[in-house]
C-alpha cells in the first residue's frame, strides 16, 4: 500500500503550533477579562488619599486591610473602596482613634495571588497546546482512540469500520493460494466461539510476502471485508519516530484499541521497517526500533487469540531481514506468498479493473495479459487507467486496443529500472532453464524433494524459480540427496546447452549452489575417496591445511562437478521430449503447479516420505 498522505502522526507542524498559540491567547484573554469583571462586580470605589483621610475623619469607614501602601476597605454603608496611602504610620493611629477595625496583610500574600493567577494562565496555555495537537491528530484517527492525553503515544493507525470496507475476496483476482490460506482466518474471525470450544490453537499472525503492488494490502482488507470486522492499518515506518519510546507507545496504543474492537484485524504494512533483526546496527535510531519491535513481540504474546480474536496481518517484501523472533510460533507463523501474477491471473486482474471503464468489446484481455509479463496488480490497474486517459484525450467513446498498447509502451519505459521485462527470446530461455531444473528433480525421484511449482515469472532478482517442498525438517542428508541437488542445480544450464547450444550468464547462482554442495561433500562430510574422512576447515579466512591439500580439494570439487554435469547432460538428453513439453507449457502458462506437471509429463508422483 502506498503511504497514506497526511498520516495521523505526531506532527507539531507550523499550523498546529499556530492554533495552539491562538488558543492559549484566547484563554489568557478570557481569564483576564473574568478577573476584571470580578473586580468590577465587587463595585470598588477608588479613593484619593485625601478622600480617604476625610472619610476617616467623618467616621464613615468600618474596616480596612493594609498591605504596604495599598489599602482596601469597606465603608459603613457597605461600599468597597481602595486607595494608596503614604508611608506615614500616623495614619494607623488616626484609624485607631476613629475606631476603625484594621488589619495588616503582608505584601507577599498579595503578590502570591497574582503569581497564582499567572501560573494558572500558564497551565491553561500548556493544556490548550496539548489539546489542540490532540484535536488535529484525533481528526485523522477516525475515532479510534480513548481519552489518552499523552498524544505522542497515539498509535497513528487508521481504523476502518466494516461498513467502510468495500473489498472482499472477489475484489482480489488470482492469488488463489493466498486466498485459500486466508479463508481460515476469515472463518475464525466470523465465528471465534467455534474454535474456542475445542481449544484449537489459532494463528494470530499472518505474514504476506511479495513485491509491492501485488495486492497484499488488498488481501488484508478483503479478509476484513469477508469477516465483516474492523480493520486497523498502519505502516511499519510510521511507528518509528525520532523520540525513543514513541514507537513502543504507538504499538501499545494500537493493540489497546484493537482489543476494544475485537474481533478485528491489525494490518502492518512494511513490517521490515520495525522488524529488521535486532543488533543489525545501522547507527542512530536503532534503540527506538528495537524497543518498538520488543513491544510488538510483547503485544503479540500478550493476548489470548481464542478469547480476544485479533489477527495481525503484516506485509513485507524482505522476509530475509526480519528478526527470527517475529517468525516463531504464536507470532507470524503463517506465511503467505503474494507473487507477481501469472498469465491467467493478469487476465483476471484486468477483468476486475476494467469493469469501471467503457471498453471496446474487441479488446482482448488475454492478449493484453500476454503482453504484460512482470506487471504487478497495481501496474495492471494503472495500465487500464492510463489507457482510459489516452482515449479520453482523443475524445473517444470507449477505450480501444490501440490505447492499451500505447499505455503499455508508456508503462514499459518507466518500468525498466524497477522490474525485469522479458523479450520472447528471454522468456524461452528461462522456460528451458527452469524446465531443466524441474525435470532433473522429477527424474531423480528417490533423492530429491518433491516439486511444488515452477514459474518463469520474475521475482526480485531471480528470473525464474523452481520451488521444492522439503517434506520434513532434514537433520541428515545422504550423499545421494546431495548429488541430486547438484544435478538439479546444474539442470538449468544443461537445458540451455541442449536447446540453444550457447552459454548464458543466467546460471551463476546455480553454480554457486552446486559448488558449495560439492565443496561441503569434500571438506566437511568425508564423501570424497581421494581426501578421506578429514575435515578441512578455514578459520577467519586462514586455511587450516597446506597449499598442497588446497589444490587437491579444488581438483576434487572440480572432478565431482564435472562428473555430475555429464550425468545431468545424459539424463536430459535422454528425456529431451519431456524437456520440450515442459518448457513449452511454461512459455504458455508461466506457472505450473506440481500436479499439472505430473499430468503433462505422465509421471507418477512420488510418495511423500513417511513421518517416523
Ligand atoms: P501491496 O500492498 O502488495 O503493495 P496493494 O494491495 O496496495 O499492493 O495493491 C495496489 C493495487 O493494485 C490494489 O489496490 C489493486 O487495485 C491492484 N491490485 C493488486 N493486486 C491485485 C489483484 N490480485 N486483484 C485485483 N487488483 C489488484
Ligand atoms: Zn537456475
Amino acid at each position: 500500500m502506498k503511504k497514506p498522505k497526511n498520516n495521523a502522526s505526531w506532527n507539531p507542524g507550523p499550523k498546529n503550533i499556530k492554533n495552539a498559540l491562538i488558543a492559549a491567547l484566547i484563554i489568557v484573554g478570557v481569564l483576564f477579562v473574568l478577573h476584571r469583571l470580578i473586580e468590577l462586580g465587587r463595585n470598588v470605589q477608588v479613593l484619593s488619599y485625601s478622600e480617604f483621610l476625610e472619610k476617616t475623619d467623618l467616621d464613615l469607614i468600618r474596616k480596612v486591610y493594609i498591605s504596604g501602601q495599598e489599602v482596601e476597605g469597606i465603608l459603613k454603608d457597605g461600599t468597597r473602596f481602595e486607595t494608596v496611602i503614604g508611608q506615614n504610620s500616623n495614619d494607623w493611629d488616626k484609624l485607631r482613634a476613629h475606631g476603625v477595625e484594621f488589619s495588616v496583610i503582608s505584601p507577599a500574600n498579595q503578590l502570591n495571588i497574582w503569581y497564582l493567577f499567572l501560573f494558572s494562565c500558564l497551565l491553561a496555555s500548556i493544556w490548550a497546546i496539548w489539546y489542540f495537537i490532540r484535536q488535529t491528530r484525533g481528526g485523522n484517527n477516525n475515532g479510534g482512540g480513548g481519552g489518552n492525553i499523552f498524544t505522542m503515544g497515539k498509535s497513528g493507525a487508521r481504523m476502518f469500520m466494516p461498513s467502510s470496507i468495500k473489498e472482499n475476496f472477489n475484489s482480489v483476482a488470482g492469488a488463489d493460494e493466498a486466498k485459500e490460506e486466508l479463508a481460515d482466518v476469515v472463518d475464525f474471525l466470523k465465528n471465534p466461539k467455534k474454535y474456542q470450544r475445542l481449544g484449537a490453537k489459532i494463528t494470530r499472525g499472518v505474514l504476506l510476502i511479495g513485491e509491492p503492488g501485488n495486492g497484499k494490502t488488498l488481501l488484508a482488507r478483503a479478509v476484513a471485508g469477508e469477516a465483516n470486522c474492523p480493520f486497523f492499518s498502519i505502516s511499519g515506518s510510521n511507528f518509528i519516530e525520532v523520540f525513543v519510546g514513541v514507537g513502543a507507545a504507538r504499538v501499545r496504543d494500537l493493540f489497546a484499541q484493537a482489543r476494544k474492537n475485537a474481533p478485528c484485524i491489525i494490518f502492518i504494512d512494511e513490517i521490515d521497517a520495525v522488524g529488521r533483526h535486532r543488533g543489525s546496527g545501522m547507527g542512530g535510531g536503532n534503540d527506538e526500533r528495537e524497543q518498538t519491535l520488543n513491544q510488538l513481540l510483547a503485544e503479540m504474546d500478550g493476548f489470548e487469540v481464542a478469547t480476544t480474536p485479533i489477527i495481525v496481518i503484516a506485509a513485507t517484501n524482505r522476509v530475509d531481514v526480519l528478526d527470527k523472533a517475529l517468525l516463531r510460533p504464536g507470532r507470524f507463523d503463517r506465511r503467505v506468498n503474494v507473487p507477481y501474477p501469472d498469465l491467467k491471473s493478469r487476465e483476471d486482474i484486468l477483468a476486475v479493473h476494467i469493469k469501471n471503464v467503457k471498453v471496446d468489446p474487441l479488446v482482448d484481455l488475454k492478449k493484453i495479459a500476454q503482453g504484460t509479463p512482470g506487471f504487478s496488480g497495481a501496474d495492471l490497474s494503472n495500465l487500464i487507467n492510463e489507457a482510459a486517459i489516452i482515449a479520453s484525450k482523443e475524445n473517444k467513446d470507449m477505450v480501444t486496443t490501440v490505447d492499451f498498447e500505447e499505455a503499455r509502451d508508456k508503462a514499459l519505459l518507466g518500468k525498466e529500472v524497477k522490474s525485469i521485462m522479458l523479450t520472447p527470446e528471454d522468456k524461452k530461455l528461462i522456460a528451458y532453464h527452469e524446465a531443466g531444473h524441474a525435470l532433473v528433480r522429477l527424474l531423480l525421484p528417490e533423492h530429491s524433494d518433491p516439486l511444488h511449482k515452477v514459474t518463469i515469472i520474475p521475482r526480485g532478482s531471480a528470473l525464474g524459480v523452481t520451488h521444492y517442498l522439503p517434506e520434513r525438517e532434514k537433520y541428515i542428508t545422504t550423499k545421494e540427496e546431495m548429488e541430486a541437488s547438484i544435478m538439479s542445480a546444474l539442470g538449468g544450464r544443461v537445458a540451455e546447452e541442449i536447446e540453444f547450444n550457447t552459454l548464458t550468464t543466467g546460471a551463476y547462482s546455480d553454480f554457486q549452489a552446486a559448488n558449495q554442495i560439492a565443496r561441503n561433500m569434500v571438506c566437511k562430510y568425508g564423501m570424497s575417496p581421494e581426501l578421506g574422512t578429514i575435515i578441512y576447515s578455514q578459520r577467519n579466512g586462514e586455511f587450516e591445511y597446506s597449499q598442497k591439500t588446497a589444490e587437491k580439494i579444488d581438483a576434487e570439487v572440480q572432478r565431482i562437478t564435472t562428473l555430475y554435469h555429464t550425468q545431468t547432460r545424459t539424463l536430459l538428453d535422454a528425456n529431451r521430449d519431456k524437456l520440450t513439453t515442459l518448457a513449452q507449457a511454461l512459455i504458455e502458462k508461466e506457472t505450473l503447479q506440481a500436479d499439472e506437471i505430473y499430468a503433462l509429463l505422465d509421471i507418477t508422483p512420488r510418495q511423500a516420505h513417511k513421518f517416523i
